[in-house]
């Protein structure tokens, strides 16, 4: 419960209209996209300035308060889950694009600027801002940052860490600390953008980003190849990489994704194949069109049935807008949606899929499985009813078992959903017990108090 002179003085700092405190409120910011259980806050705070942001971290610290910041709230990780009676930080007043710097490729922006936002700025202006989690038409620039997101785009362009190229964040005192430039290069000082890149709300509060931009690609071609056996999929995916071809998207479907997408969007997906795989490449057109040829006949030497070349932006439109689609047209199937992202070595992709068909038998579950199997990165999706207490014990036990074969074949736990409150038990598994604890030691030292996004990342 928050003290009636602290709230006044939140209010007084924030204007009354930015503190929320009813009831309602509280169970709004009580949850995020992760299937966890709700906690409630005490307050929720809405700065519309970076002073404002300083002063609430401020007065936060001053009174031992817990701090949560919050852009979009779809982190798949339990990231911005509250701690119970503490405070949850809004950024989606701080949404301004405050530069494009046309000249030397740059964007500048507030956190809580929603991501195809900024991407559709940039664009109008002949420039390319590449990351493109599924959630960009709401997710924030802050949000992106602080899980390190990914997207369709990352196997050719990279993730959101090879963007930032400056940060202004502040501290658990509501200092305000400075990271990188509007230089191309900076070798100044510590990388404390690499540190506040992923850190999910745990070291700093993120009030500022610069982020660099790209020169927008003067061509693409989309495809769609289609195959009757999952095996031959996932290997064409390997097979494509292994020529030394890196399309900009790389993406696969099973075949209850297919016909779960199909069913929700209607946009023509051919729900009898048994997986496709989706690819884009992008560039200069003739370098494009050589290797979309070089593609569609490695996909057809590896046993696909059909390829269908997206005849113009319409239909390019439609396949990834079926692909974005994945994950909230499976989520209507049943009450309880578990997203996973481990990650492997893209050249065990076929391995990686013929173990999720072999756990989903084995724990008698429904996995539908998509992702971006270009960077490795399959997001097996557990269809389930958390309130069967049976069947959880079986998802529990098929997570753990999707974690461990991941990390046997030298993968990773999170490829861009990062670690939150859902995964930070299996930390150590994949780092060991010095990486959690020196983890454990820079935390203490930047938040003494454990009051920065207690809980998430390393535990504790
Ligand atoms: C349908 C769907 C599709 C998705 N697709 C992808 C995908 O393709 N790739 C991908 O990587 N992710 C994906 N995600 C996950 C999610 O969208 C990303 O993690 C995204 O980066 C979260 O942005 P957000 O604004 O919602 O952040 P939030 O969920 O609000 O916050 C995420 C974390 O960042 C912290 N945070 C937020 N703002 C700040 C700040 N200003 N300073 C410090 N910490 C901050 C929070 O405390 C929290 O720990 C998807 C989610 C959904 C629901």
């Amino acid at each position: 419960m928050i003290p009636r002179t602290l709230l006044k003085e939140f209010q007084r700092i924030l204007g009354r209209e930015n503190v929320f405190h009813e009831k309602t409120d509280l169970l709004t910011y009580s949850y995020d996209a992760a299937v966890l259980e709700p906690v409630l806050p005490g307050l929720v705070l809405r700065p519309t300035t970076c002073e404002a942001l300083s002063s609430a971290i401020r007065l936060c610290n001053e009174n031992n308060l817990s701090m949560t910041v919050r852009g979009a709230g779809t982190n798949l990780s339990g990231g911005t889950v509250p701690a119970e009676d503490g405070v949850v930080l809004l950024t989606n007043a701080l949404n301004r694009i405050i530069e494009i710097n046309e000249e030397d490729m740059y964007g500048v922006v507030e956190p809580g600027v929603v991501t195809a936002r900024f991407a559709g700025a940039v664009e109008a202006k002949g420039l390319f801002y590449p990351p493109d989690p599924g959630s960009q038409a709401v997710s924030t620039l802050g949000g992106n940052v602080a899980e390190n997101a990914g997207g369709l785009r990352g196997l050719k362009y990279g993730v959101t860490l090879d963007y930032v190229m400056g940060l202004q964040f502040f501290d658990v005192n509501g200092e305000l600390v400075k990271t990188g430039s509007r230089t191309v290069k900076c070798a100044t000082g510590y990388n404390l953008t690499g540190l506040m890149v992923g850190s999910e709300g745990t070291l700093g509060v993120i009030g500022e980003i610069i982020l660099k931009l790209i020169p927008l690609p003067q061509h693409r071609r989309s495809m769609m190849a289609i195959f009757d056996e999952v095996s031959r999929a996932s290997e064409a995916v390997s097979g494509i990489i292994a020529q030394r071809i890196i399309p900009a998207t790389l993406e696969f479907m099973d075949n209850f994704t297919i016909r779960t997408v199909e069913d929700y969007s209607h946009v023509g997906l051919p729900i009898d194949a048994a997986a496709l795989l989706l690819i884009e490449m992008d560039g200069y057109p003739a370098q494009v069109e050589e290797d979309a040829e070089k593609v569609e006949s490695l996909c057809q030497q590896m046993g696909a049935t059909d390829i269908r070349v997206a005849k113009d932006a319409k239909e390019r439109d439609n396949i990834w807008e079926a692909r974005r689609m994945a994950l909230s047209a499976l989520a209507k199937l049943k009450p309880t949606v578990v997203l996973e992202d481990a990650t492997v070595p893209r050249s065990k992709i076929p391995e990686m899929v013929q173990a999720l068909q072999k756990i989903s038998r084995e724990f008698d579950l429904t996995i539908g499985t998509f992702g971006h199997a270009g960077d490795g990165n399959l997001h097996p999706t557990i269809l389930t009813d958390r309130r069967n207490r049976e069947e959880w014990k079986r998802v529990e036990a098929a997570i753990k078992a999707i974690f461990d074969k991941a990390l046997a074949l030298g993968g990773t736990l999170s490829g861009e959903h990062g670690i939150g409150l859902a995964k930070s038990r299996f930390l150590e598994k994949e780092t060991g017990r010095n990486t959690v604890l020196y983890s454990r030691r820079i935390k203490k030292a930047l938040d003494p108090k454990n009051i920065l996004n207690p809980g998430k990342v390393i535990g504790g």
